[in-house]
């Protein structure tokens, strides 16, 4: 395949992903008539976004007071002070807009009686700065995601934006001054290669959760433009912090979302107990997910599970009653029916802290700019590279996420890298030449791995690497666990030198793209174990049992990891934004985290 020849095409902006995040930056760098290209490895509206179910967070105060600095106060602490305080001020301030603005395209939210947008209330969202609880998740039944995924392709194809689905992003092609020039992808339909030329790519490739045994992620959920950052030599951010839903079905890792216990829905053990009564006396069911997470986990190995195994809780939604639930929680009743072989109106559905979303991912600003450390600068854009959505990290969620804020953080993040590109840019300004090896790296491992005759199958070994972040990398972690997990990983990793593709075809080969996206998942359970053994504190979803407390004096930073393979990590810190934007609220100091 040396001789190999590239079908080339030259866009203003490449966004690589057709996600929320990616379709939000694509329509609206097309709508400011920019020559646009959105590469994709499934058809849009299949990208993962879909199944988001609960709904998108934003102060509009439908449903009684709110205010877009309570939102920013509840995000902060959601995030156990390490998200960027700027960052999350723009986010919260901006979402009333970004949210009325999808209405307006056309995302058909459920309503209150007087026609306004209807809002439930989701964990950790609080009215008064703590005080009272916020009904702030703007829902569409429990298809919030659906309904804006679709809302968001049409608006897309509405404004000519230019789509390449079922083509697989490889490596961005980088020149060497350490700017982007393009990235070079695979049509898995004919097996050619294309290589895309533009001024800005935006890497909106979504999380990883599939690096893990059991979560709530679709199986694309691979991780694969936070790959190819770490290939092109660039840093991911605090990769440590994995966020398990509460209530993931037990067996089965299908998601029951918060919005159940948004609705009145409530967890109990096997005594029967409200057990959230004592973990979070004054949220209770409603307490942020880390807190959540880690109450069912104790209840379990207390031997307080449910089940014959003991080990899994009950979540309750009987108690609602059929209309409540037919009208506000329907694909709940039809996702319990098919995987956990229960009607809601009569009993409990069985569930189980699942993997579920990633807070770590591209170190990005809030306008989209990936950035890095260079030449004494802990914060230097990379010329031509931009992150959007989950594969992004902003960071806005900090060490944990607070429910609804991720389809928020995609609207106006992907919204903002449109803006900025729009004030940087000019739609057909020439291009410069593309660097004389541009796209051999990416033929090089294509032809390794398509004559791959080793003796490991692809499956074997992601089998072996999502049960070791499974076990080590769990709920809770300890120093021991963590470093054993490093070691096994180690190991799987490098057996992937002797993994082993059975088709040598490139048309449709199933085989090889599984292959690149086990390499793919690889690096960033690396990223995600080095970096959890680093950590000797607890703080959001990185709870060490033996570092049980927070520590601000040694650890209020961002981790930068990089990996060039098996054990080759390394690690920078970036200090946390713990000032705001303007001067319209003030930064909230750090203090003890309790609901
Ligand atoms: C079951 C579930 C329910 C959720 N519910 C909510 C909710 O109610 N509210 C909320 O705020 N959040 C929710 N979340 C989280 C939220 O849905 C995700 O964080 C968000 O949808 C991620 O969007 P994204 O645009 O970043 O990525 P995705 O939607 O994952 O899209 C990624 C895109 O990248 C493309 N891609 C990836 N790799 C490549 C490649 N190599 N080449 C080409 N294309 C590629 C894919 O084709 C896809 O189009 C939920 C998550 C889950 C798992």
């Amino acid at each position: 395949m040396s001789d190999y020849e590239f079908i080339d095409h030259s866009y203003d902006v490449i966004v690589v992903g057709a996600g929320g995040a990616g379709l939000r930056a694509t329509f609206g760098l097309a709508q400011a008539g920019f020559a646009t290209a959105c590469i994709t490895k499934v058809f849009p509206t299949r990208s993962h976004t879909v199944a988001a179910q609960g709904g998108i967070s934003a102060a509009l105060g439908n449903m009684g007071q709110d205010d877009w600095r309570w939102h920013m106060y509840d995000t902060i602490k959601g995030g156990d002070w390490l998200g960027d305080q700027d960052a999350i001020e723009y986010m919260c301030k901006e979402a009333p807009d970004a949210v009325i603005e999808l209405e307006h395209y056309g995302v058909p939210f459920s309503r209150t009686e007087d026609g306004r947008i209807y809002q439930r209330p989701f964990g950790g969202m609080t009215t008064h700065y703590g005080e009272g609880t916020a009904q702030r998740t703007c829902a569409a039944a429990d298809r919030t995601g659906h309904a804006m995924l679709h809302t968001l392709y049409q608006q897309s194809l509405k404004h000519e934006a230019e789509f390449y689905i079922e083509y697989f992003a490889i490596d961005l092609i980088m020149d060497e001054q350490g700017a982007c020039r393009g990235v070079v992808a695979i049509d898995l339909a004919t097996g050619r290669l294309h290589r895309f030329r533009s001024h800005q790519v935006i890497l909106a490739t979504g999380g990883y959760g599939r690096a893990f045994f059991s979560c709530t992620s679709a199986h694309t959920c691979t991780g694969d433009g936070n790959a190819m950052v770490l290939r092109a030599g660039l840093p991911l951010q605090d990769m440590e912090f994995v966020q398990f839903h509460p209530t993931g079905i037990y067996g089965a890792g299908m998601l029951i979302t918060e919005g159940v216990r948004g609705e009145g829905g409530y967890l109990t053990n096997s005594d029967g107990e409200r057990f959230m009564e004592r973990y979070a006396p004054n949220a209770k069911d409603l307490a942020s997910r880390d807190v959540v997470s880690r109450a069912m986990t104790i209840e379990i190995r207390e031997g307080r599970g449910v089940g014959a195994e003991k080990d899994h809780i009950h979540l309750h939604l009987e108690h609602l009653g059929p209309e409540v639930i037919e009208e506000r929680l329907p694909g709940i009743a039809e996702s319990s029916r098919i995987f956990a072989a229960v009607d809601v109106a009569r009993e409990p559905i069985p569930v189980l802290p699942t993997v579920h979303y990633n807070m770590g991912g591209i170190p990005a600003n809030y306008n989209g700019e990936v950035v890095h450390s260079k030449d004494g600068d802990p914060e230097a854009v990379v010329p031509g590279l931009m992150a959007v959505g989950e594969a992004a990290c902003v960071s806005v969620h900090g060490a944990n996420r607070l429910g609804s804020n991720s389809l928020l953080d995609l609207v106006v993040f992907g919204r903002a890298a449109a803006h900025h590109c729009s004030e940087t840019l000019q739609p057909g300004a020439r291009h410069q030449n593309l660097p004389a090896d541009a796209g051999d790296n990416s033929v090089a491992r294509l032809d390794a791995l398509r004559n791959a005759k080793g003796s490991r199958k692809t499956s074997e070994i992601r089998l072996e690497m999502q049960k070791i972040m499974q076990n080590h990398a769990a709920v809770f972690r300890t120093g021991d666990t963590l470093a054993e997990g490093v070691e096994m990983l180690q190991q799987t990793f490098s057996s992937f030198d002797d993994v082993q593709v059975s088709d040598r075809s490139m048309i449709w080969n199933t085989d090889l793209i599984e292959t690149m996206e086990l390499e793919n998942l690889l690096l960033n359970a690396t990223a995600t174990i080095n970096s959890a053994a680093n950590r000797t504190e607890s703080r959001g979803a990185h709870a060490r049992e033996d570092y049980p407390d927070r520590d601000d004096v040694n650890w209020m930073k961002h981790t930068s990891s990089f990996v060039d393979g098996p054990g080759a990590v390394r690690f920078e810190y970036r200090p946390v934004h713990e000032q705001t934007l303007t001067d319209e609220v003030e930064a909230v100091p750090p203090k003890a985290r309790v609901y």
